[in-house]
């Protein structure tokens, strides 16, 4: 009898060790203009979520364009006068962009901060489509050949009126800055959501992988069109449905082209990246997406460590070559199609 009762009990102490272990703790702050949730597995305390969070603020107070304080203001200020030395965070974030504008061709160019203000896309978009006299001023100042690096940390744009914006890009080095602080903590399983730039660390509690959910482009938040089965990795979206306004009845979004000096007009609603390293995700997001699905695929299939998933604004989905082992697909509206269907259309 006793023993019958220690075997009945067994698998209930197992299960409640197992949950106490593993219960997940989750803290929300808005930071960086957007909605940042950390979800720790073990190891959390106050402490942690605290020095996560103050990592955030930090990183950003060096790195947004809106702050007047912050050392991108600086060297935006200093355009066209003289150079300014700024943190090695800063310097290598804009230097990270300088290397995917060079790789997209400048399709991916951080020096569109003239036309993101003109545009007002920011805290909250202007609503309305400048005059072409004031996009061409603009876009006369977007140029990333002229980002001078001159010596240690110190950067230098040539031309006045030049600003940087890091916007498609310091997101993601902000979470892998907080990887790296929670790694250091001794924490070895959570989710780090900076306003939809994702990192997942370690597997799941039972030692599956993390599944991730890629948001439907044509629905409300929180409805996806498919799950990302991850560990150790980041996902990043870019797509129309982030920020936007109507004018005339035509949607404007907040990814612009530096060719044209307006919202990137093709065929896609969203690219999402699965990576490495966040801030190569979200760079390669916002570049891939400017890209679009050719230029785009070829891009990303020379790459071995990232994946992409375009979604078009007609439901279709294409992947690169080894997306399909991360990703599926499983929203009835949407349709997979390869990288040959797509050009024979
Ligand atoms: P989100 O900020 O919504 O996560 P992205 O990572 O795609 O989305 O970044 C979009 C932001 O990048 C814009 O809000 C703007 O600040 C900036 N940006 C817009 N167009 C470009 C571009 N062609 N190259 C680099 N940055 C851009
Ligand atoms: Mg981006």
């Amino acid at each position: 009898m006793k023993k019958i009762f220690i075997l009945l009990l067994l698998p209930i102490l197992l299960y409640s060790c197992t949950r106490e272990k593993f219960e997940a703790k989750s803290e929300n702050r808005f930071l960086m203009g957007t909605v940042c949730i950390l979800t720790l597995y073990n190891g959390e305390s106050r402490e942690i979520f605290e020095g996560a969070f103050e990592i955030i603020e930090k990183e950003d107070l060096l790195m947004s364009l809106q702050k007047g304080n912050s050392e991108l203001s600086m060297i935006n200020r200093k355009a066209g006068i003289e150079a300014v030395t700024v943190s090695e965070d800063t310097y290598q974030v804009v230097e990270t962009s300088i290397y995917y504008s060079r790789m997209t061709d400048g399709a991916f160019d951080p020096t569109i901060a003239p036309l993101v203000e003109l545009w007002g896309i920011g805290a909250d978009f202007s609503g309305r489509v400048p005059s072409l006299e004031s996009i061409n001023s603009m876009k006369a100042l977007t140029d990333y050949r002229k980002v001078e690096f001159s010596g240690t940390n110190t950067l230098y744009l040539l031309e006045k009126g030049m600003k940087i914006d890091l916007g498609g890009i310091a997101k993601g080095y902000i979470a892998d800055k907080v990887k790296e602080y929670l790694l250091i903590q001794g924490v070895e399983r959570a989710i780090i959501n900076l306003g939809g730039n994702i990192i997942v660390m370690g597997s799941k509690p039972d030692l599956q992988p993390w599944k991730i959910g890629i948001q439907d482009p044509f629905d409300t938040r929180g409805n996806h069109i498919g799950i990302a089965e991850v560990q150790d990795k980041t996902i990043v979206t870019s797509g129309i449905y982030e920020r936007f306004f109507y004018e005339d009845g035509k949607r404007y979004h907040h990814i612009l082209d530096p060719v044209t000096g307006y919202p990137v007009e093709n065929d896609l609603a969203s690219v999402t990246i699965i990576s490495d390293k966040s801030i190569d995700a979200d760079a390669l997001s916002t570049s891939l997406f400017v890209l679009g699905v050719e230029k785009g695929l070829n891009l990303i299939n020379m790459m071995d460590d990232s994946e992409a998933v375009f979604v078009t604004k007609d439901k279709k989905v294409l992947y690169s070559s080894g997306a399909d082992e991360v990703f599926s697909l499983y929203h009835k509206d949407y349709s997979l199609i390869t990288p040959d269907e797509y050009l024979a259309r």
